[in-house]
């Protein structure tokens, strides 16, 4: 049985006050018991988070890291001070991060192993192109970046990733994968888990991400192989945030 993990993203967004906002709103209101929340916020605001929400059943996490443990690298997070400061998640390879930072599946791999060393759990982000898609090459394209990981990881080091299918033409644009398409690619991506092990396969979480909303939750996590959501724009209205969870639960 795999708990739903509903994840916002908050991207370079927010500040203290929704913070704040967002810890009164789940107080008073709650989050159903069977699912799991997550926020994925802004590096300066996590520490601030951990207080808000210590008393509150949503997990924190980064939106990137470096893979170096520390050093001369200015301006760059290692996975142990996002530790520090109360993440317990940290996205990988967000497409965002693959295209305008230039993050390619090599990095993305060293990211992955450093958040795994300091005993963070990795959100590896993957997906196409629309022009990818239109030349049929969905399939080819996640399975590469998840391999592109996965072949590199030790059997205890696997089962502790979450993968989120985000499709780069629903980030963002309003445009959201049917639920037919997202869970064909869900499936596939889980037949290519069950290549490393079966039970592997059966126990990971993956998440659909692309303009994820209270109006399409629904549908998508009915999917058999959608196991949660990494929801971008609609994570910083707490009450869509709240019904995407509500929808989980
Ligand atoms: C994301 O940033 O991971 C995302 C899915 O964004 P949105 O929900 O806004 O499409």
């Amino acid at each position: 049985m795999r708990t739903p993990l509903i994840a916002g993203n908050w991207k370079m967004n927010g500040s203290l006050a929704l913070v704040d906002s967002f810890a009164r709103a789940f107080a008073e209101r709650g989050i159903p018991a069977t699912v799991e929340a997550a926020l994925m916020l802004p590096a300066p605001y996590l520490y601030a988070a951990r207080q808000a929400f210590a008393e509150l059943p949503v997990a924190l996490g980064g939106q990137t890291l470096y893979h170096q443990t520390s050093g001369a690298f200015t301006g760059e997070v290692s996975a142990s001070m996002l530790g520090d400061c109360g993440a317990r998640y940290v996205l990988v390879g967000h497409s965002e991060r693959r295209e305008l930072f230039g993050e390619d599946d090599a990095e993305v791999l060293a990211r992955v192993k450093a958040a795994l060393a300091a005993e963070l759990t990795p959100v590896l982000c993957v997906g196409e192109t629309l022009e990818e898609r239109d030349a049929g090459r969905t399939e080819a394209v996640v399975l590469g970046q998840l391999a592109a990981v996965f072949d590199a990881l030790a059997a205890d080091e696997r089962s502790r990733v979450v993968v989120a299918y985000e499709p780069v033409w629903a980030i963002g644009t309003g445009r959201t994968a049917t639920p037919e398409q997202a869970q064909q690619v869900h499936a596939a991506l889980r037949a290519h888990l069950a290549t490393y092990d079966p039970t592997l396969a059966e126990g990971l979480r993956l998440l659909y991400g692309g303009s994820m909303k209270a109006a399409n939750a629904a549908e998508l996590l009915a999917q058999p192989d959608i196991d949660g959501g990494l929801v971008g724009g609609a994570s910083l209205q707490v009450d869509d945030f709240l019904a995407i969870c509500q929808s989980a639960g």
